[in-house]
């Protein structure tokens, strides 16, 4: 088995994602899953840690926190980072996701940015994921799960789908903890 791999090839495999092979040993997906990282190369946490600042800063706006950060995989270099605006642009589709993703595109020069990864802070929703994959993305490092507007492990699980060309490997749980709180404190302090 390759490092860091965690969903199989097989829509089974990917539905019972919770064995994870990494660098430094197994790890069971799904049962602390804020702790399947400990250990993980400091990297990965370090991307996330990007993605909560720039979730903090759309906070700070009023948006929904939520960051995104596009990383690529060959110079380690992040190549876009964004958070949401969906209020600030006046735009439902203002995801910080699409957003990450539009400006990694511009910035690379393709429609197509296969060796990239994405980093975002929450599962991102069913339109996210969708556009994930067809910017063929290779790898999916989300925080927190989200039950609701989740597109990935809940709801539509856009990667599930047989018409779904292009599956990008995905992790869930990176910082959840950090993540979800983010979330939570945001949404208690406008009650
Ligand atoms: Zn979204």
């Amino acid at each position: 088995m390759s490092p860091c791999k965690l969903l199989g090839a097989s829509t089974q495999q990917y539905r019972q994602n919770r064995l994870i092979n990494l660098k430094f040993g197994f790890f069971l997906d799904g049962v602390l899953p804020s702790r399947q990282f400990r250990g993980m190369d400091f990297e990965l946490t370090n991307y996330m840690e990007n993605a909560l600042h720039t979730a903090e800063i759309s906070a700070n706006r009023g948006e929904v926190p939520v960051g995104a950060v596009i990383v690529d995989s060959k110079t380690g270099r992040i190549v876009a980072t964004n958070g949401n605006q969906m209020l600030g642009r006046h735009d439902p589709t203002a995801h910080a996701e699409m957003l990450a993703i539009r400006a990694a595109a511009n910035m690379v020069g393709s429609q197509r940015l296969v060796d990239c990864d994405l980093y975002v802070t929450l599962e991102p929703c069913p339109m996210c994921a969708a556009a994930i994959s067809l910017a063929r993305i290779r790898r999916l490092y989300f925080g927190a799960f989200d039950p609701k507007g989740g597109g990935v492990e809940h709801g539509p699980r856009i990667y599930d789908h047989s018409t779904c060309n292009h599956k990008p490997e995905v992790y869930g749980g990176l910082e959840e903890k950090k993540a979800a709180r983010l979330l939570k404190d945001f949404f208690a302090s406008r009650r």
